[in-house]
């Protein structure tokens, strides 16, 4: 059974000119909070504009610019939109610098162990092995003029992994152009905090006990920065008495089965919050250390099972914005 829990949003305000609007995009929730003593216009804009991003990177729908890219950039160059081009650049980006951790070709495997279905299989080590020959980063081949090929034909890229990331800046960059100054956007756990969120000095963003989720083991001082969650505890699948985590390790095209519980990604833009926090859970611990140590752009708190207690490290650009409870 997959089941979903957000990351808590401590929103101390009770401001008459808050604003809300709630609604679902991309198989899960979302949620957007406007401090600003405005009418709600803005609120229609953002439910289009989440529907057009859905409708442009939808691995499944058929009418997706995504698909039509899977489907035709096997035989060749396909032109797509520079939005496309731009993601699946920052999806690269993200394969390259985590070392293959995060990988945009990893729906075939998402779909042989029957995350994109919903329904769990237990492939055979055989069939694991057969689609990992064929799957990686490297085979997208991106020209000049926006157009993209696959190196052979059984590849096609799958966004999950950041696409929620860049609906979240996309909102956020409407909501700047209109002058909004304080704003909170999520889609399913993942977070922008605008501006300075009026409510009691600032926007505060709870890390969940990975293993009790209504509980808040942590909490976060943000601003006009993005925070996102990957553990195994938010999505995932049972079967047959074994739980399996929805992320896959590209390396060895089995569900992580690492060290990290859960990894909580700081970062200017929500894109790269969402995807280094499935980067990082791939690389594990002490590999995701190093990594987030010697990126400029990137803070994390990782959650590993310690003796008895957990064990919480936190970046050290993060130190003195993380109270732990
Ligand atoms: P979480 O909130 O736990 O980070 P996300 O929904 O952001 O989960 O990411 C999970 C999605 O990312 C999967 O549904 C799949 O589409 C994609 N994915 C799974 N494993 C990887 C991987 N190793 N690299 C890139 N994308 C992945
Ligand atoms: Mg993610």
């Amino acid at each position: 059974m997959f089941i979903s829990i957000a990351s808590l949003v401590f929103s101390l305000a009770a401001r008459a000119e808050v604003l809300f609007q709630r609604g679902s995009v991309m198989s899960t929730y979302y949620m957007v909070k406007i401090e600003d003593d405005r009418d709600s216009r803005l609120f229609d804009a953002i439910a289009q504009e989440l529907k057009r991003l859905e409708g442009k990177f939808s691995y499944y729908s058929e009418d997706s610019e995504l698909s039509s890219l899977n489907n035709y950039g096997r035989e060749g160059y396909f032109k797509v939109s520079d939005e496309m081009v731009t993601v699946i650049r920052d999806a690269i980006n993200i394969a390259r610098e985590s070392g293959g951790c995060f990988d945009p070709t990893i729906g075939p495997l998402m779909e042989l162990w029957g995350f994109k279905s919903r329904k769990p299989s237990l492939p055979k080590e055989r069939e694991v092995q057969q689609v990992l020959s064929y799957l990686g980063w490297e085979n997208i081949d991106i020209s000049v003029n926006s157009a993209i090929r696959f190196k052979n034909n059984k590849v096609s890229i799958d966004l999950g992994g950041i696409a929620k990331g860049y609906a979240i800046d996309s909102i956020v960059d409407l909501l700047k152009s209109d002058g909004i100054r304080s704003a909170l956007v999520e889609i399913g756990g993942d977070i922008y905090c605008l501006g300075d969120g009026l409510s009691r000095g600032g926007w505060k963003i709870g890390v969940q006990d990975p293993k009790e989720p209504k509980s808040v083991i942590a909490k976060i001082d943000i601003k006009d920065s993005a925070v996102a969650t990957s553990g195994n505890y938010e999505r995932f699948l049972d079967y047959k008495g074994e739980r399996f985590s929805h992320i896959i390790d590209p390396r060895s095209g089995f569900p992580v089965k690492g060290d990290i519980l859960s990894v909580t990604v700081v970062a200017p833009r929500a894109i790269d919050a969402d995807g280094w926090a499935t980067a990082l859970f791939v690389m594990g611990f002490d590999k995701g250390r190093e990594s987030v140590e010697s990126q400029d752009n990137i803070e994390a708190v990782f959650i590993s099972q310690g003796e008895g207690d957990y064990d919480i490290w936190i970046s050290s650009g993060l130190i003195d914005k993380v109270e732990v409870l």
